[in-house]
Parts: structure tokens; sequence; C-alpha cells
């Protein structure tokens, strides 16, 4: 069912009914044209009530229809619009829950409109890259006045219907139960033969609507940033204040179909498809039942064993962790307590809700202490023989049941499942750093893990409001596999003729937070060391720029040491250029006898992204990653991607991936670097011969 429609006495309630929130796909709109048609012809019927079923309005469009026929196909949402606003029979739209986007526009088009305490609105299209487009930025001023009606058209934020009791927006907010206060409200209207009263027949008022409009555009440029969405809102809303209603219209239907081509809309709507996505694995139907997880164990409080317990606490999910020695264990929680000095110090929590969550910690060093935990996430040094005792050590203790995690990043997850005589129980759970704040949680699947383990660390991945994406096993998983060919990249880059400040620039440019020598300094420039050291001798053959061992032969591990790829002041974090490494760089290149040369950004950033896609490529058809937006939400989420490039495969796609296979056949007749690394992966040469994308 998507719409039914009831009579109660003269008055037709028309109830969208689409669960889970009313979405406004195509079947629906045929099923809601269908009853208002049947409406408005019944004599008998003298005012219509619009509701939802379950616990919303609508939350709006589908946007799986965005820019399909589908969308557009008739009767769409901007002609049943019309057509409701049209009627001569008084409407009324009855709003709880969430009332977003296109359902908020089909509850303006409404001549009346009651709320539940409860009901929320928003129109939130700005956060897709685009703006109302069935008459929201056109009504919304009408109803609400242009500063709260431009204020949440640009930002896409939900307001409590509450807040807008008395306004043009609500006429009334119903107490009790809201299906029967709005069959009253409506009895109301006929029996004092009210007219409908439509707010295309308002005027916008401002007392300064020109000033005003010309700060909201300055501050608009201020904070927009790449993204055209904003601005767009502005000129619609203007077009709202200063045009006749029909003008108006048409300029919010043009500036609509403007936006839905721009890439940044694209990339938004590939992103909140694809974290949606991410979450669905095809062999493992929804339906699985998941393993409960009222209490977890985390083994080592260093780095990650600290941000772990902080996800798990800060779910209320009391967590029990272990160390090898009181110290360590004090160390961390300590760690823990300062880490939540900054959401203390900006007043988003008081000492006391600190406390509470740090009383959900059990600190312990004997593995009896955990065993009854329905989940152990194991931080412990990235050394197999140090996984084999914990895990071994697991096997032994565990209750039945329990689910064991390892946090490696490199190590091979069969192996450690093989440590145990559970396999089925063991999967990766490879959180980022720091694992309290970022999104990303790369779920590893082993080649026994049990398919309800994975489901349950999924599910437990959303309500520690983390991005999961299942990852399989390989070296790196999909993130730190991909990462690897993009440091080569940088490596073979300085040799040939580019600075550190070079690459990270353009990098920047093209939209990263922080460029990859900067994000070297602050990580660690050890760590990789330590990991290139490990591939010498696993994959001799594999060319690397040694540039990097160089510096941290001297020590230049980046800001812990004060000096890395760039120079820091004590106590500053500014990455100043070094001339010393600079210098040992051009030195560098003379020894291994490459002529430096000028190198554009634009190759600089097209060899960094591109070993970047050729990398998901294969992992891709090695079944490692499920699908491209997988790779998408792993980069965005962990590597700083910028969000509005939509991931590096979306990027690929939008490039166009015949344009970057000859790119790549450019590079490789560079004989610098390694050619072999711009071999095109099977699955991008196929693609891009027969002009398809990855998504
Ligand atoms: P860390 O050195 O900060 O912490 C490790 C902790 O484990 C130490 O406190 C140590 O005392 C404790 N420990 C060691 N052996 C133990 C044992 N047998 N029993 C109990 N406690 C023990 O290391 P980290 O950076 O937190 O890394 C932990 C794991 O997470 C590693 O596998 C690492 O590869 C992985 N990881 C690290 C990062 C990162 O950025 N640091 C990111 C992702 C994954």
């Amino acid at each position: 069912m998507t719409a039914t429609c009831q009579t109660r006495g003269a008055v037709a309630v028309i109830t969208l009914d689409n669960p889970p929130v009313n979405g406004l796909g195509y079947d629906t709109r045929v099923a809601f044209a269908r009853h208002l048609e049947a409406a408005l012809a019944d004599a008998a019927v003298k005012a219509i009530v619009v509701t939802g079923a379950g616990k919303a309005f609508s939350g709006g469009a589908d946007i799986r229809e965005f820019g399909s026929p589908k969308a557009v196909a008739e009767p769409n949402l901007l002609s049943l619009i019309l057509a409701l606003e049209a009627s001569t029979k008084p409407v009324v739209a009855a709003v709880h829950g969430a009332c977003m986007g296109g359902g908020l526009e089909l509850a303006l088009a409404c001549h009346y409109r009651v709320a539940a305490p409860d009901a929320q609105i928003a129109l939130p299209e700005v956060k897709l890259g685009l703006l109302p487009g069935a008459g929201g930025t056109q009504r919304l001023p009408r109803a609400l006045g242009l500063e709260a009606a431009l204020n949440m058209i640009t930002s896409g934020s939900i307001v409590a219907a509450q807040k807008l009791a008395g306004t043009p927006l609500f006429d009334a907010i119903i107490d009790g139960e809201l299906r029967d206060g709005a069959l009253e409200f409506a009895a109301q209207l006929i029996s004092k033969k009210q007219p409908p009263k439509r707010l295309r027949d308002v005027r916008v008022q401002h007392p300064n609507t020109e000033g005003f409009l010309m700060f909201a555009r300055n501050t608009v440029d201020a904070v927009a940033g790449p993204y055209p969405a904003p601005r767009k809102c502005i000129e619609a809303v203007t077009a709202a204040a200063t045009r006749p209603f029909d003008e108006g219209m048409a300029v919010e239907r043009r500036l609509f179909q403007e936006l839905l081509l721009t890439p940044e809309s694209k990339a938004l709507r590939h992103i909140f498809l694809g974290e949606r996505a991410a979450a669905r694995i095809p062999d493992i139907p929804d339906t699985t039942p998941t393993r409960p997880i009222n209490a977890a164990a985390v083994i080592g409080a260093g780095t990650m064993g600290g941000g772990i317990t902080m996800n798990f606490i800060n779910a209320g999910i009391p967590v029990t962790l272990l160390e090898m020695k009181q110290e360590a264990l004090d160390r961390g929680l300590e760690t823990i307590r300062r880490n939540y000095g900054g959401a203390v110090r900006k007043g988003r929590m008081t000492e006391a809700d600190v406390d509470a969550r740090l009383k959900l910690i059990t600190p312990v060093l004997e593995y009896g202490a955990i065993a009854q935990a329905d989940i152990v996430i194991e931080a412990v040094f990235e050394d197999l023989t140090v996984k084999q005792a914990v895990f071994e050590k697991l096997d032994a203790v565990m209750r039945p049941g329990a689910i064991l995690a390892t946090n490696t990043s490199t190590l091979d997850v069969d192996r450690i499942a093989a440590f145990t005589r559970r396999p089925g129980d063991v999967v990766g759970t490879h959180f980022f750093s720091p694992a309290n704040v970022m999104r990303l949680l790369e779920v590893v699947r082993g080649a026994k893990t049990a398919p309800d383990v994975l489901a349950t660390v999924m599910k437990l991945g959303k309500t520690m409001k983390k991005i999961a994406v299942v990852a399989g096993v390989c070296d790196g998983f999909i993130g730190n596999r991909m990462l690897e060919q993009m440091v080569r990249q940088t490596g073979f880059l300085l040799e040939e003729g580019a600075l550190p400040k070079q690459v990270d620039a353009a990098m920047e440019k093209f939209g990263f937070a922080m460029g990859p020598f900067r994000v070297g300094d602050l990580a660690g420039n050890d760590i990789s060391w330590a990991i290139r050291k490990r591939r010498y001798v696993e994959k001799p053959l594999l060319k690397y720029s040694r540039i990097a061992d160089r510096l941290c032969e001297q020590g230049r591990f980046g800001q812990k040491t004060g000096a890395g790829w760039y120079d820091y002041k004590p106590g500053d974090r500014t990455a100043r250029p070094s001339a010393a490494v600079e210098q040992m760089i051009i030195e560098y290149s003379k020894e291994i006898g490459v002529a430096r040369r000028e190198i554009s950004d634009a190759e600089i950033v097209d060899r960094i992204v591109y070993a970047l896609v050729n990398e998901g490529a294969k992992i891709l058809e090695e079944g490692i990653a499920l699908r491209a937006s997988d790779i998408d939400m792993v980069y965005l989420n962990g590597y700083g991607f910028p969000a509005y490039r939509g991931g590096p495969m979306l990027y690929a796609d939008t490039v166009g991936l015949d344009v970057v296979v000859r790119r790549m056949k450019q590079f490789a007749r560079n004989p610098h670097g390694d050619p072999s690394a711009w071999e095109p992966a099977r699955s991008l040469a196929r693609l891009a011969a027969a002009g398809k994308t990855f998504n």
C-alpha cells in the first residue's frame, strides 16, 4: 500500500502509507493523485485531510529517483502539489513526526496545517547539493518570513513544529489524537464556510529585503566553500521575495535543474546512498538475527584501545578494559579522561557526564574478568606472536558465542582466527585513529567469519555512529592497501622534481584537508618506515623511493620529534618548509641519476588519485570490497578525500574512465617511478573500453 483514503462524514482523509517514512516515490504519488481526484469529484466530500501513516508525515522525495525518468513521470511531485493547492475544497495537512523536503513542500501546498507536538520539519535538500524543487523556496518564506525561511533552506536544519506555533505555517498544534484534531479542524472549516487559504497569495514580508538578502549572500559566500547550492538557495528565495509567485516557481525550477547536474550534488547524493548501501551485505539478509551486545571487553589501553573503549561507553555499553600492567591501565584511563576534556570545555558535556561514562569502564589485569563479555576487541601491539598469545587466551576463557575481534591494521585475520578453535566468531574491526573521532570502521570478514557475527558487528558500528564498510582479508584491507600505492607515488614525485610543499599544496587545492607529507608528519613517519622495512623483505621487487627512509634515519619522525618533512617550532603545529630536507631530496635525485624536472600540479593530483583508483579497481575485482561506493566511503571517512568529489571511484567516473586510462598509459612511459604500477586493472580497462563507470 502506498496511500489510502477514508471518508469521515464530509471529510476525506488521504493517508500516505509507504513505510518507513512515506517517501514520495512514483507509486505513492500515483495512489495519492487517484485518491485526491476521487475526493474532489465526490460531492459529499467538503474538505480533505492529508496525513501520514506510522511514525512520519513524509520524509520527502525518493532520492533514488533523482535524475531518472521516474522522478518527472506524471504525477510528479510538482503537479501533485499544484493540484492540491488548486483544490476548491479546503485541504488540511495533519503533520506528525518527520515532515521533510518534498513532504514539507506537500504540506505547504495544503491550505491549512495542523501539527502534533512531535512534528519536525526541514528542507534538507541543500545537504544533497540541491534546493527544494517543488515550491519550498517560494512557499516557506511566505509562511515563515524571509529570515527564518532562508535559514532553514540554506542550512537544511531540523526545526520543531512547536517552535513555529502561531506562524502561518501551523494553524494549530494538536495535543491529543492528531487525526481527530484534524477532522475537528476540517469540520469547523466546513461549518464556517472557510475558503481555501493559499500561501501563493501571501506576500513575503521584510522591513529591508534588499539589505537582508545582501547580508545573506555575504554570509553564505564566506561558508559555502566549493558548494554551489547554498548560493542558489538564496537566489531562489530572492525570487520569492521580489517576484510574482509563478515567476518565482520558474526560477526555482531552473535552479533545481542546474544543481541536479553539478558534480557536487552528484557527489553528495552518492555519499547519501553509498552510506546506506555499505550496510547491506549481499549474502547476509537484513533479517539475519544478531547477537546481543550488552557488555564489551577491550584488550590494550593504548592509542586505539582507549579510543575504542570511548566508542563503547559513548553508546552506553560497559567495557572491561584489560592491560598487562597497572601503569598502562592508569595511563590509558587518564588519556580517556583527558580526551573528554575538549567536550567539557566546549560545553557539550559536564564533568558529571564524563564521570558517568568513565564509571562504565572496569579496568582489569586478569582475563578471568572479561570472560562473560559479548564482544572483545583486541588492540595490542601489531605483532603476530603477541596476537597469538592473546587469541589463544581468549579462546580459553571467553564464554561460548562471544565475538572475538581484532583491530589489526596489517595482519592476516584468517591466521589470527586460526589461533582459536572458533574461527567463526573471529572478525576484524579496523578502527581509525583517533578511534573515538574517525567515522570509518572497516569490518574485516575472515574466510570463516559467521554471518551473524558480521551482521552483529555491522550493527554495532551503526550503534557507535560509524560508517561500517565490509572488507575482505588482504594486506591493508581496502584503505591502507590503496594508501600504499598513493604513498609510493608521492616518493617518486619527490625523486623526479617535486618538493613536499608543492605536493601538499596541490593535494590541498584538490580538496584534501592536509597534503600527504603533512599527514605523514602528523601520524609519525616512523610508522610507515616500519611497514616499508617489512615490505623490503616480503616484496623485494616492489619499487619504493628511499627518500622517506633517509628522512627517518635522521630521526625526522614528524611533529612528535619537532621535525619531519617540515620543521616545527616547539608547541606549534605550523609546517615550515625545511631547507635541509629540500636539499636532501635534490641531492638524492642526483645520486640516483634523475634529472629533476618541473612537475605540474595537475600531474601530482592525477598520479596520486589515479594510483588510488587503479588499486581500488583491483580491490573490487578481487571481491575485497563489495562495491565501488564502499571504497569511496572508506576514502571519504577515513582518509580525508574531499566530500564534494565523492571519493576516488566516483571522481574517476566523473573524469571519464577512458580519460583516466589514457593518462595512466602516459604515466607508464615515464622511466622513473614504477611504470608497472600504471598497468590498468582489468576491471578498469574493461569499463573504460565499454564507456561504463564504476558506480
Ligand atoms: P599502542 O602501542 O598505543 O597500544 C597497545 C597497548 O596494548 C599498550 O598499552 C600495551 O601495554 C598493550 N598490550 C600489549 N600487549 C598486551 C597484552 N598481551 N595484553 C594486554 N595488553 C597488551 O598501539 P595502538 O596504536 O593502540 O595499536 C593497537 C592495534 O591497533 C595494533 O594492532 C595496530 O596495528 C592497530 N591500529 C593502530 C592504528 C593507529 O593509528 N595507531 C590504527 C588502526 C589500527
